[in-house]
C-alpha cells in the first residue's frame, strides 16, 4: 500500500528531479511563457523537504497534504496553486496506508482540484495534457498493483506531455502567443511528467 514512508520517498525524488531539470524546465517556459518555471517548482519543493523534516505526523495523507499547502504558499507562478490543489487533494483523500486504488481516487481528485482551479480541458496545452491521460492509465492498471499502475502513469504521462508540442496554449501565459506557442512542449505538462517518472522510481 501507500504508505508515510512511500509518500515521503515520492516527494523527495520529485524533488531531487525538479532540481536536475530545472533548466530544461525553465528553457522550456522561455520559450511560450516567462521563464520561471524550473525556477518557481525549485523554490516549491526545496520548500517542501524543508517542511517535511519537521513534519511530526507521519501518516501518507499528512505528508502530502503539508506537500501541497507548501507549494501553495511559496510558489508565486500558475504551477504553485495547481500542483498545491492535486497534493492536497490527494492527501485529503488518503489515509495512513492506502491500497492502489484509493491512491488512484486521490490522483483523481487531485486531477479535478486542478480543473476546477484552472478551468483547463485535454488539448489546451497544460499540465492537465499530461495528468488526465496518467490517472487514467494509473486507474486502469491498478488491478494489477502500484508498480504497474506508476509505470502505466510515468509513461501515459510523458507521452502526453510530448503530444502538447503541436498544441496552440488556450490556457495560462503560452495563451498570449496565440500560434506562435505552436511547436513548443508545454513546461507544466513537462513537470507533470517528471514527477509521475518519480511515483514509478521509487514504487
Ligand atoms: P507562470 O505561468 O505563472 O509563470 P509557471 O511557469 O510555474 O507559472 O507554470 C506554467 C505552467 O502552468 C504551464 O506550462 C501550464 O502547464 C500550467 N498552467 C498555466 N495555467 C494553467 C491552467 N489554467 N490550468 C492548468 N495548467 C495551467
Ligand atoms: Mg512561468
Ligand atoms: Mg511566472
Amino acid at each position: 500500500g501507500v504508505d508515510a514512508a512511500l509518500a515521503r520517498a515520492w516527494v523527495a525524488a520529485v524533488a531531487a528531479s525538479v532540481t536536475a531539470h530545472a533548466a530544461e524546465l525553465t528553457d522550456l517556459d522561455a520559450a511560450i511563457g516567462d521563464g520561471d518555471h524550473g525556477v518557481n517548482l525549485r523554490r516549491g519543493f526545496d520548500a517542501v523537504v524543508a517542511a517535511l523534516a519537521t513534519l511530526e505526523a507521519d501518516t501518507a495523507g499528512a505528508v502530502l497534504t503539508k506537500t501541497g499547502t507548501t507549494l501553495v504558499s511559496k510558489v508565486g507562478g500558475a504551477s504553485g496553486p495547481l500542483y498545491g490543489s492535486l497534493f492536497r487533494a490527494l492527501g485529503k483523500t488518503l489515509s495512513d496506508d492506502s491500497s492502489v486504488t484509493t491512491f488512484g481516487a486521490g490522483l483523481r481528485a487531485g486531477l479535478d482540484a486542478i480543473v476546477r482551479l484552472g478551468k483547463a480541458e485535454p488539448g489546451d496545452k497544460t499540465m492537465v495534457d499530461a495528468l488526465t491521460p496518467a490517472v487514467a492509465a494509473f486507474e486502469a492498471a491498478a488491478p494489477s498493483g502500484l508498480v504497474a499502475a506508476a509505470t502505466a502513469a510515468a509513461t501515459a504521462a510523458a507521452d502526453g506531455a510530448a503530444a502538447t508540442t503541436p498544441l496552440q496554449a488556450r490556457k495560462g501565459r503560452a495563451s498570449y502567443l496565440g500560434e506562435r506557442s505552436v511547436g513548443h512542449q508545454d513546461p507544466g505538462a513537462t513537470s507533470t511528467a517528471l514527477i509521475f517518472a518519480a511515483l514509478a522510481d521509487v514504487t
